[in-house]
This record gives C-alpha cells, structure tokens and sequence, in this order.
C-alpha cells in the first residue's frame, strides 16, 4: 500500500504531513545505530562498515574536535569525495553544533579562498591528494593576516580506514604531487585524529529551526558561488520526506556515486538510507563504468543520478550483460532529462526511472514521480508532503496560476534555507513572502504534476520571440545519432540573440551539422531552429554532472550568429 497517497495538490494547503522529529540530524543517524547495530551502514570497495562501528567513529570524531578547541558555530570543511570519512566527519561536525561546508574537491585554488573567506572556515578536513591546494590557499590566508582561516587541517587518504597495511597505503597514493607529499610530512591524519576521541557528550544548546547545521555553495552562473545556510531541522526534513518517498528500510541498499557533497547526493544518497537503517555503497569516482559495475556487484536496490549518467548508461556498449534487477527504484533530476533518455533506459533496463525536482536553497529534492502511482514521462512529479509548490505569474504576480499556464515555480516548505551567507539583498530578492522564488519556469497540469520548462535565465529572445532551449534539446535527443544536446543563445546584431545547439554523437554515428538542422525544422517552428550546430566530442559538465551551459555561453560571448 503507497504510504503516500498523491492528490490535486493545488487546492489544498498541505495534502499531507510527516512529522518531523525535533532532533539534529546526526541524533537521527544514532536512532539508527542502535535500531540496526549489526547491520551494514556503509560499503566502500571490499570494506564494510557497520552502524554500530560508524557510530563510534562519529563520537569519538566529534570529541576529538572538541579537543583541539572547534566550538559550536565553527565552520568545518570537507574536501572529499564519497568515502566512508566523508560520512564520519559530516555528523561528528553536526553533533557537535559546528557547522559543515561541502567543497568539491576539484575546486580550483581562487574558488577554494572565496569558499575560505565568504564561509570563514576554520578547519578543513581533506583528501591527501589535494594536499598542495589547500596548503597554498592556507599560506595566502596566513599572509594577509587572515590567521583565524584554517587554522586546522587534516588529511586522510582514501583508503586510510582499507584493511590494508601503510605500505600498501602510500603505495596507492602514488599519484601524489610531490608537493603535496612535502606539505603531508607535517601533516595530521585523520585516523590519529579518530583515536584521540574520548566518549562524547552531545551538544544541547541548539536552536533546529535557526542554527546553521550546512552552508553549501551553489551557483556561480552570475558572480560568485553563493553560500546557502540550511538549518539542522531542513536537513532532518528533507532527508525524513525522501526517506518516506520511497518508503526507505533496512532492506534498502543505495548506490551512492552522485556526489555527497551536492545536495542532492548528500540527502537522498547518504542522509535518506543512514536514517532508515540502510546501506549505502559509497563510489568516489563517476563514471559509467563504475556505475554498472557498482550495481553489478553491491545489488543496490535503489538508484539516483542526473541525466548525463543515464545517457551514459544507455549509450554504454555493454549495458545489457549487467544484472540490474536488484534495483526497484532509479532516480533521476537536478538537470533536465530528455523524455527520449528516459523511454531508451526503461526499455533497455525494464526499469523505473522517477524523475524529480529541486535545488540547493531548499536542500535538494522536493517533488518528484511517486514510487507507486502514475510516473508521468517529462514531469517532476509532485510536491512531496509539506512542500508546497505554486505557478507565479511573472507580469502579474499573482501566485496560482491555474493548471497549464506557464510561469516560476515558487515554493514553501520546512526544507527553505535560512538564507544566503552574507548575501541579505540576494536572500530578500529569492525568498518573498514567505515563497522562495526558483528562477525555475514550469507550470501544473490538471493532475497536480509540475513540468519544467526550462530556467528562467536560460530562455532565448531572438526576433522578439522566446524560445526554451530544453524545447530543442529534447528534439536533438530524438535524433538517432545524437549522445548528448545543450543548447543557448548566442549574440546576434540583428535578432538580439539566436540559437546555437552543441552535440556529442553515439559511438560510430557520422551525421553533418546541416542534416542536424534539417532534422529540427521538421520538428520545430522555424525560429526555435538552431542557426548554428556545433559537434563536439564531449560537454563540458558541472562536479554533479550538469551540462555547463555557463561555460558554452562564455566560449561564444564574441561570437556572431551572423557575422
Ligand atoms: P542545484 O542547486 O545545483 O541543485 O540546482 C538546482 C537547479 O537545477 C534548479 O533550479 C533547476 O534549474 C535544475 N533542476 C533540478 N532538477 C531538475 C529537473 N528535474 N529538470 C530540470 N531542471 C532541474
């Protein structure tokens, strides 16, 4: 029986509530630790880590950084990759009312001191790898005076909690720079780090509701990444919602290779099943490979990831020599999923493939397909319970448009950040009224299912007309020979803009730019007709996996549609 009955949101309120517990998230994950002690909480590789062994290296985490002073408030970041530190270090940050700041690790240095500076970060918890990075960003903050910037930094290899012997250890980690090896001599590990932990008292003097638990930062597409502060009671809702989506058990196992350290991968892929006395198989790297082997092997049962690994999947040679049929539920978002990518994976997997909706300032996925129910090809589904989404009216602004009448998605819900760091003007012009504004076009149809239709700042003028670019990626996606689509405006002297489609082919396809336009104006009105068609061999991609149209726009900000 679905333990959530979808209705017509729109005209109620709130069509149904969960409860919330009123506890931090990390109490939550030790509601688990001694609901399911033996069970297994993490698989990394051949390692398995068991709730009860995961909850003492989360206490004893959290009282070695009491020791070396990290107070309440501090702010803590982590540049890791998925791997079972990661996870320790995220709720021994949280249990202690330090506040934890998701980096990519393949941040460069410029965009790891804004990081620094904008988040005041006082220590950093990070790969060895990367030792060389960060070391420098450290050195340029020490030098100009900012001496409270991480003052602490700790290393640990991937495979530092491996049953294998040092040797082996460095032996793995050859890839190292030899600067970062110089700066590493000094350094402290994290294993030392671990051990030092004596039993921990938790933190009791936490506001849920106003305390910053994560400051996670996203954008970037004007300016600079913005911080986003989310509040230890969002993150316990929006992980409880997902959990509940999907009606998440102990039997459940995720693949985790989306990256935890984007919302999305961090709640639906670790903090959703590490509440629910699940297991999570953490990949680090993200690759399709790695996907299929990782399902091949570890027998997930459930699957989330962005479009860009689907399209992989489908595209993969190989595809139909794995055993996939562990998996009950595959997830997909974060980045439009052409409905052509969705029917190819569900024919050749006999899969489910849920599509759903969210962003960062509201931790990460708020509506989405229903586990059981109708899963409605092109649409994110519907709001999860508590969120409420509505269709606002860009000229008017009225809130409520009525079903099919396009307009920004705005939303309300206990997952809405408490705002951006530092940034007041840019928190009062995204959260109005109590609604916050998604930059998100999309309207309602009359089942109560939200389609996207594309970003608002991604809509191209050209001769007055608008056109979505999602519109015309979704026809290149139907065309045989086409892997991947991304399409945007480019400068135009006479139309203001026009539209230029960028495409990778499938293994073996040799089709010509001009057949690929030939093939959009028999699907398309003629001004939603890409003038320009480049063939690349691959698209540039965010750390998720989103194509980066930011990057194409930069590359043809000089160009001429028309020279
Ligand atoms: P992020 O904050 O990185 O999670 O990005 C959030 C943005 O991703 C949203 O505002 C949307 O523009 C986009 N997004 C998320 N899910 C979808 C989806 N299913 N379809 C289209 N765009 C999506």
């Amino acid at each position: 029986e679905p333990l959530i009955p979808w209705t017509k949101h729109y005209d109620s309120e709130v069509a149904i509530t969960l409860s919330y517990p009123e506890i931090t998230l990390d109490a939550l994950f030790h509601r688990s630790v001694e609901n399911h002690a033996e069970a297994i909480a993490l698989i990394f590789f051949g390692l398995e880590i068991s709730y009860k062994q995961l909850g003492l290296y989360v206490n004893s985490l959290a009282t070695a950084l009491i020791d070396i002073g990290i107070q309440k408030g501090d702010r803590i970041a982590l540049l890791l990759p998925n791997c079972p530190q990661y996870v320790m270090s995220y709720y021994a940050i949280l249990s202690i009312g330090a506040v934890v700041v998701p980096v990519n690790p393949l941040s460069t240095e410029p965009e790891l001191l804004h990081i620094f500076r904008d988040g005041q970060v006082r220590t950093a918890i990070c790969l060895d790898l990367l030792a060389g990075r960060l070391e420098n960003a450290r050195d340029t903050c020490q030098g100009a005076g900012e001496h409270h910037l991480l003052e602490h930094t700790f290393y640990t290899a991937l495979n530092e909690f491996m049953p294998l012997p040092i040797k082996a250890l460095y032996r793995l980690s050859r890839k190292i720079s030899r600067e970062a090896k110089a700066r590493l001599a000094q350094c402290v590990w994290f294993r030392t780090l671990i051990h030092k932990g004596t039993p921990l008292n938790h933190t009791s003097n936490l506001d849920l509701h106003q305390d910053v638990a994560l400051l996670i930062y996203t954008g970037g597409t004007t300016g600079k990444p913005k911080g986003v502060m989310l509040s230890h009671y969002s993150l316990v809702a929006n992980a409880t919602q997902g959990a509940a989506w999907v009606q998440m058990g102990k039997r459940d196992r995720l693949l985790a290779v989306l990256p935890i350290f984007h919302g999305f991968g961090m709640s639906v892929c670790m903090n959703a099943p590490l509440i629910s006395g699940a297991s999570c198989v953490l990949i680090p790297r993200f690759n399709v490979d790695d996907i299929l082997k990782g399902i091949h092997r570890f027998h997930p049962t459930l699957f989330a990831g962005v479009p860009t690994m689907y399209i992989g999947l489908i595209n993969h040679s190989h595809l139909v020599d794995y055993n996939l049929s562990s998996l009950r539920g595959c997830f997909v978002g974060a980045a439009p999923l052409a409905p052509e990518v969705k029917h190819q994976f569900e024919e050749l997997t006999d899969s489910k493939l849920m599509e759903g909706y969210g962003l960062t300032e509201a931790v990460t996925a708020l509506c989405a397909n229903p586990y059981r129910g109708i899963n409605k090809t092109g649409s994110i589904g519907i709001p999860f319970p508590d969120v409420i989404m509505r269709i606002r009216d860009n000229v008017t602004g009225e809130i409520d448009l009525p079903p099919l009448e396009v307009g920004e998605i705005v939303l309300r819900g206990p997952d809405v950040m408490l705002g951006y760091n530092n940034r007041p003007q840019d928190t009062a012009s995204t959260i109005r009224d109590g609604w916050l504004y998604t930059g998100d076009m999309g309207y309602m149809d009359e089942d109560g299912y939200f389609f996207i239709v594309d970003r608002k700042k991604d809509m191209i003028i050209t001769g007055g007309f608008n056109v979505y670019p999602r519109e015309v990626e979704d026809v290149l996606y139907q065309h045989p020979a086409v892997k991947e689509a991304s399409v945007i405006g480019i400068p135009d002297d006479y139309k203001g803009e026009c539209v230029k489609a960028f495409i990778t082919l499938r293994d073996g396809a040799t089709v010509k730019e001009p057949e690929i336009i030939s093939y959009c104006k028999e699907h398309l009105i003629l001004y939603k007709v890409p003038q320009q068609v480049e063939i690349r061999s691959e698209l540039p991609l965010t750390a998720i996996g989103k194509i980066l149209k930011r990057a194409l726009r930069e590359e043809n900000s000089g160009v001429q549609a028309h020279p």
